[in-house]
C-alpha cells in the first residue's frame, strides 16, 4: 500500500510534511509519495520554477527515507490532473493495492471541480486532512463513502473517503512567501534546508 500527497510545494513546509509521515505511521505505509505539480489547474501558476520546487522538496526529504519526491507531473507537459497521475501510478502499481491519495480540508472542499474526480475514486482512496481554519460540511456528496476504519482503506484498493487529524500546524506556502517577501524571517516553519535553498536562489523576495 503507498501514499500520496500532492501539490504545488511553492514551497515545502511543515504543514505539508508532518501530515505525510503521520499518514505512513497511521496507515503502516512502507512510502508516500510527495509529487509536486507542473501546472497546477485549479490556482495560480507558482512563483519558484518545477525545478526549485523539486529541489527544496528533496532537500527537505533527504533524511526521511519512507517519505519519496515523484518528479511524473514534472514530466509531462500541460496541466499536471491528478487523474492522470493516479492512472500513471496504477500501470505501475497495478489495480489491486490499496492507494491512498492525501489532500486537506481545503482541497477537499473543491474536490468536486477536479477533473474526473468521479474517476478518480475508483483508483484511489482519499485521506482528507484537518487543516486549520477549514472545516468539512456535515453531510455532503461524499457520505456514502465515508468511512473511519483504516483497516477498509488497507483491505479495498480504492473508492473509501477516510477524514484523518493530524497535528494541527497553520502554515500555508502563501503566507510563508509573503513572510518572505516583507523580508521577515520564516524560520521554523520549513526545513533550514529549504530555508537556505530560498536565500541562495533569492527565491520570493520580489515586490
Ligand atoms: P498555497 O498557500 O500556495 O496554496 P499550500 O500551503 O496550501 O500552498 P499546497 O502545496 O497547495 O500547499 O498543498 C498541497 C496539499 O497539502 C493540499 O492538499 C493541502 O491541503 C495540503 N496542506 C498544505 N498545507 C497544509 C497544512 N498546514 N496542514 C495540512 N495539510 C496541508
Amino acid at each position: 500500500m503507498i501514499g500520496v500527497l500532492g501539490g504545488t510545494f511553492d514551497p515545502v513546509h511543515y504543514g505539508h510534511l508532518r501530515t505525510a509521515l503521520e499518514v505512513v505511521e497511521h496507515f503502516g505505509l512502507s512510502t508516500l509519495r510527495l509529487i509536486p505539480g507542473n501546472v497546477p489547474p485549479h490556482r495560480q501558476q507558482p512563483v519558484a520554477s518545477p525545478q526549485q520546487r523539486l529541489a527544496m522538496l528533496q532537500l527537505a526529504i533527504a533524511h526521511e527515507p519512507c517519505l519519496q519526491a515523484d518528479d511524473r507531473e514534472l514530466r509531462r507537459e500541460g496541466y499536471s490532473y491528478s487523474f492522470d497521475t493516479l492512472a500513471s501510478l496504477r500501470q505501475e502499481i497495478g489495480q489491486e493495492m490499496p492507494l491512498l491519495f492525501t489532500l486537506g480540508f481545503d482541497a477537499f472542499l473543491k474536490f468536486q471541480d477536479w477533473h474526473r474526480w468521479n474517476e478518480i475514486l475508483a483508483q484511489t482512496h482519499l485521506v482528507v486532512v484537518q487543516r486549520p481554519g477549514y472545516s468539512l460540511p456535515p453531510a455532503g456528496w461524499y457520505e456514502s463513502r465515508l468511512s473511519t476504519d483504516p483497516n477498509e482503506l488497507c483491505s479495498t484498493p480504492a473508492g473509501r473517503i477516510y477524514p484523518f487529524a493530524v497535528t494541527a500546524l497553520d502554515i500555508s506556502a502563501t503566507r510563508l512567501r509573503d513572510t518572505l517577501r516583507l523580508g521577515h524571517n520564516p524560520r521554523y516553519l520549513l526545513p533550514d534546508s529549504v530555508l537556505d535553498y530560498i536565500h541562495t536562489h533569492q527565491l520570493y523576495c520580489r515586490i
